[in-house]
């Protein structure tokens, strides 16, 4: 009985909150979506996700869609992403699970006015789920997840961004980390309070202050201009805890990107694997018209 009204209440809030925002931007001018994409990435991608070598369940996980209907291409584009689930006895896989799948599903409504737009409403929606399942199943409370996500839509990558995972580019010599970490320390090094050295060896590293689950949350967007060439490498705290972004920007330009996931996963594993640990790498490795991406047989 108990466990039903909380139930009832968390429903409610959803609706409320998704209701508003869903009308308000239903109002906004609606176009015609567009047949198909003038330029279409070309890509490659690799992933790979491990235990790791201490823990007993694999709460990461990683996902990708990559969707054939011209239309889809052209207004939603292709998404790559990863998730770092929390929470005991087994919660946090089911949160990364359920995470990705609510997004995933929730961003490839063509209602939605824009790209950026779906991935704020993507983002509340797995965030609503996730926080359903929390409060309506005993044991299952503060389950949540991280969620970084990479849309490759005409010439750019829109990334989306909730917690401690992380989204770099990597292009020609440099590395360049996009998204910021939603945790206790990196908020603290952004204020000048601590210093990254210092926030490494922190033991309050671990703390997150923006997840999937455990609030009201807003999601981080930026969006990248894409080059040929570029390398995008999403991964989670089990790789970044234990490798550089130097040795990470070493491998990726050096391996094809499913080959540069698996070894970055080796390299966290022999650095001590501490963790879930899980990579996911995406070349572009041209930017293509419509019609060229067509003669090619990409599309
Ligand atoms: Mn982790």
């Amino acid at each position: 009985m108990q466990n039903n009204r909380s139930k009832q209440q968390v429903n409610e809030e959803i609706e409320i909150t998704a209701k508003f925002r869903r009308n308000e931007l239903l109002a906004q001018a609606r176009r015609e979506p567009k047949a198909q994409p003038d330029i279409v990435p070309f890509v490659r991608f690799g992933a790979k996700t491990d235990l790791g070598n201490v823990r007993e369940n694999n709460e990461d996980k990683f996902d990708f869609f990559e969707p054939t209907e011209p239309t889809l291409l052209a207004e939603r584009g292709c998404v790559y992403a990863v998730c770092d689930g929390m929470g005991g006895h087994s919660a946090g896989q089911i949160a990364s699970e359920l995470a990705l799948k609510a997004f995933l599903k929730a961003y490839y409504n063509l209602d939605l006015p824009d790209i950026d737009t779906a991935l704020t409403v993507a983002v509340q929606a797995a965030n609503a789920l996730v926080r359903e399942i929390a409060q309506a199943i005993p044991g299952r409370r503060g389950m949540g997840t991280t969620l970084t996500a990479a849309v490759l839509c005409e010439g750019d990558a829109h990334v989306v961004h909730v917690g401690d995972s992380r989204c770099y580019l990597v292009r020609g010599e440099h590395i360049e980390q996009i998204t910021d970490d939603h945790s206790y320390v990196m908020e603290q090094v952004r204020q000048g309070l601590l210093t990254p050295e210092e926030a490494q060896y922190s033991p309050y590293r671990n703390v997150i202050t923006r997840s999937i689950g455990m609030d009201a949350v807003e999601p981080d967007i930026y969006r990248v201009p894409l080059q040929a060439g570029d390398r995008l490498v999403l991964c989670t705290d089990g790789l970044t805890t234990h490798v550089s972004d130097e040795r990470v920007a070493e491998v990726v330009r050096s391996h094809s990107p499913s080959a540069a996931a698996q070894r970055l996963v080796e390299m966290a594993l022999e650095e001590g694997g501490s963790d879930n640990v899980t990579v996911v790498v995406v070349q572009v490795l041209e930017l293509l018209t419509w019609d060229k991406a067509q003669q090619i047989g990409w599309v």
